[in-house]
């Protein structure tokens, strides 16, 4: 039998492997983007619908995942009708330096101009994928960081509007009443 007539494995659990088992928890379709949307600032299910333009079930299927996972904890915003917020627990935040890694390399393969910059909150210096600040060279934490639209940023995008977006997790909100 030759490779392409192969049925896929549902999965990576035989694989002794921690970049494996990684992947098993947020290397599905969508998945990694819906934690970079929480990053920047999009914490309930229509404005995380409406920023990354998918269908309800999948991302509904993609956020309890993630909560089931530990990596998104939901907060109860409203009481009628009960709704909740998605927030990045210890465990996704923790996915900053993956999601830092990956822009900058997408930037540098796949893109003539970055959609998105990061910058030291602090000094207002670039962040690079080693999450080191070109300014003053400090190494930066989640909390340290905003991020606004870079040059190759369309038109249209929600950072442009928006402005510059700290990627630290946002507090609480108090329940509507
Ligand atoms: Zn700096």
């Amino acid at each position: 039998m030759i490779n392409s007539q192969m049925p896929l494995q549902s999965s990576y659990r035989d694989q002794d492997c921690s970049v494996a088992a990684a992947l098993e928890v947020v290397g599905e379709r969508w998945t990694l983007l819906v934690v970079r949307s929480v990053l920047l600032g999009s914490h309930r299910f229509e404005e995380l619908r409406a920023a990354l333009g998918i269908a309800t079930n999948v991302l509904q299927a993609r956020l309890t995942r993630l909560v089931d996972e530990g990596v998104l904890e939901r907060r109860p915003y409203q009481d009628h009708p009960p709704r909740c917020e998605y927030h990045l627990t210890e465990k996704g935040l923790a996915l900053w330096p993956v999601l830092a890694a990956l822009t900058d390399w997408g930037d540098t393969y796949l893109r003539d101009a970055p959609p998105v910059t990061f910058r030291h909150r602090d000094c207002g210096g670039t962040v690079d994928g080693h999450r080191i600040c070109a300014s003053c060279g400090e190494r930066l934490d989640v909390t340290d960081v905003v991020a606004e639209a870079g040059p190759g940023a369309a038109p249209d995008h929600r950072l442009r509007a928006s402005g510059p977006r700290p990627l630290s997790p946002a507090e609480p909100s108090i329940p509507a009443r």
